[in-house]
């Protein structure tokens, strides 16, 4: 598939993202739904993949090199652990 037409595709389904997590403060919209939020993102991690083979690239070793090896010595909080820093939809 041309790459381009894939990183249309990302932008669109990062747009759904933005569009789920908008319900968490506009009141003029439906709840919030967080198996739909967990299908959207699922939808973003498959475009990100799909354009990554484009270029032959192993995504799974960019982010080791990028946010492991590359920066090893920062300490990576988990969702839960800035649960108290952000906001209670982590929970
Ligand atoms: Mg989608």
């Amino acid at each position: 598939m041309d790459p381009l037409k894939i990183f249309i595709h990302l932008n669109e389904e990062t747009g759904e993202i933005a569009k789920e997590l908008k319900k968490t403060w506009s009141k003029n919209y439906e709840a919030f739904d967080r198996v739909k939020l967990a299908a959207e993102l699922a939808d973003v991690q498959v475009c990100i993949c799909a354009l990554a083979n484009q270029f032959d690239i192993d995504i799974e070793s960019a982010v080791e090199e990028k946010f492991i090896k590359a920066d090893g010595k920062r300490k990576w909080k988990t969702a839960i652990e800035k649960k108290g820093d952000s906001h209670e939809l982590l929970s």
